[in-house]
């Protein structure tokens, strides 16, 4: 099968592939091989006005929100379906857009699209309210209604996961959405958009306007016919696109970056955690949001961690990612891969001490490639200690008792996620309480499901993506309604 047969590289808008009004374009860039994939419709402000007014009258018409929800439930049934009949074609573009190994995309991303827009479907039809006793002679009933119009804008490193996350909660609840994929990786999101309409999803339902940040994305968050925007991205966007929405006063959900502390107790099985450490920062090129990227380690074992995590990183191979031994892909862009080799300048600046990778690499020579990357003696003043990386760049500190553990854990402006390894239940669940995070994983890490919720704390944002009542939070409005019993 050739992917390029079937790349999508136009607006969809309204069930219908449409030009950019200015007819602009952008290049949508393979990492691996720094050829162009396609050159794809670039959304400005006008066309974002369209998908939004596409949107807005598929929602006020309400054949979406007022469709019976058992039928909801099923289109976005067909929905997860047609991603898992079409998985082999959806790894493929997001292998290729993203650089990450075809595995992962085919196995993991896909995969679990498919069982979000489940998840969801299974929801479409308990969006329910509560009956409220209240004093006199009054009968009080909440209703949950959609919001409306919801503007999801999401970022490269799992680009159809992430439009999935937003996507599928918000339809389940009725609301009509406009999708900005980040201009790194539009292709999955433009075939998720066509997807929808093949299952029967009504035209304006589900828009897709590829495009840059600073001019799709900030029109959509400006736009006063878009009721609510969910992100996911870097913590200095998150800040703009708060701000920004203060205009309109639109609801705002952000899941931002995190610097997440992956705690080792020397009670812990070491191997395993050894194991979970390394997949914790290295997974998806360390271009994760919740990447375990500070690696604390109680000081009894942190020679013998160090040298088991080195092995892993020396085994953690860098390749072409359609190759099925490829353990680290292509990092996604020029740029990104510069900022993550600036840290390691950093690091060793600072006086860290470079014990595995940092090598910029190229592969049959060509692409965006870095080795695993393990830094230990860190300082946790150091910038590879505080700022998120995202790449495949792992700081290790030690600490000296389950006190100092949670202190230097939440000595972070962050807050998304946590690992703990210990087989002490006690201290486990000790930590699991006092780390300021959204997620804690203990002797694991990188779990995730669609029905548990995942967000930050602190500068890692607010609100939930995943999950159930989160979603309703998210995605409906709460409405009371008093109705007189002696009139
Ligand atoms: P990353 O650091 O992962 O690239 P960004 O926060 O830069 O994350 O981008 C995440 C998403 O936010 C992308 O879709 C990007 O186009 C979009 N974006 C970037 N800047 C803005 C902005 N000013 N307003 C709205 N969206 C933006």
């Amino acid at each position: 099968m050739s992917a390029t047969d079937t790349i999508r590289n136009r607006l969809w808008i309204g069930n219908e592939w449409a030009d950019a009004q200015d007819g602009r374009t952008f290049a949508t860039v393979n990492p691996a091989t720094e050829e162009t994939i396609a050159d794809v419709a670039e959304a400005g402000a006008a066309d974002v006005d369209r998908a939004v007014a596409a949107a807005r009258a598929a929602f006020r018409d309400g054949k979406w929100r007022r469709m019976n929800p058992h039928k909801r439930s099923r289109l976005l049934w067909k929905l997860a379906d047609l991603v898992d009949a079409n998985a082999d074609e959806l790894g493929l573009l997001e292998t290729r857009d993203n650089g990450k190994p075809y595995f992962e995309a085919r196995r993991i991303d896909v995969p679990s699209v498919a069982q979000t827009f489940r998840y969801y479907a299974g929801l479409a039809d308990k969006v329910q309210g509560d009956t409220i006793p209240v004093p006199g002679p009054f009968l009080n009933y909440t209703l949950r209604e959609p919001v409306g119009v919801v503007g999801a804008i999401v970022p490269w490193n799992f680009p159809l996961t992430l439009a999935a996350w937003k996507v599928a909660p918000a339809l389940a609840c009725g609301n009509t959405v406009v999708l900005k994929p980040a201009e790194q990786t539009p292709l999955t999101a433009l075939r998720l958009g066509e997807l929808a309409a093949e299952a029967g999803l009504p035209a304006g339902v589900l828009n897709v306007v590829p495009g840059f940040g600073d001019t799709a994305g900030a029109a959509l968050v400006r736009h006063p016919g878009v009721d609510s925007i969910a992100f996911t991205g870097s913590t200095e966007v998150g800040r703009i696109i708060m701000l920004e929405a203060a205009g309109t006063l639109k609801k705002v959900s952000l899941e931002l970056g995190g610097k997440s502390p992956n705690i080792v107790f020397a009670d812990a099985d070491l191997r395993v955690a050894v194991k979970g450490a390394s997949m914790g920062v290295f997974y998806g090129k360390g271009e994760v949001c919740a990447a375990g990227s500070r690696i604390l380690v109680e000081r009894a074992v942190h020679d013998e961690f160090l040298d088991g995590l080195k092995g892993l990183a020396a085994k953690a191979t860098v390749g072409d990612p359609m190759a099925p031994t490829t353990r680290l892909g292509a990092i996604v862009s020029e740029e990104q891969l510069d900022r993550v080799m600036g840290y390691v300048d950093a690091g060793r600046r600072d006086g860290a001490n470079l014990v595995a990778g940092g090598e910029r690499v190229k592969v049959n020579g060509r692409g965006n490639f870095v080795t695993a990357t393990v830094f230990s003696d860190v300082d946790p003043a150091m910038a590879i200690a505080r700022e998120e990386i995202f790449g495949p760049v792992a700081a290790v500190i030690p600490f000296d008792d389950v006190d100092d553990a949670v202190a230097r854990a939440n000595d972070s402006l962050y807050g998304l996620a946590a690992g703990v390894w210990t087989r002490d239940i006690g201290k486990a669940h000790r930590l699991a309480a006092e780390i300021d995070a959204g997620t804690v994983w203990v002797n694991t890490y990188n779990q995730y499901s669609p029905a548990s919720p995942f967000g930050g704390y602190k500068e890692s944002g607010f609100g939930r993506d995943l999950g159930f009542h989160s979603a309703l939070e998210k995605y409906t409005h709460l409405k009371s309604v008093w109705v007189a019993l002696d009139g």
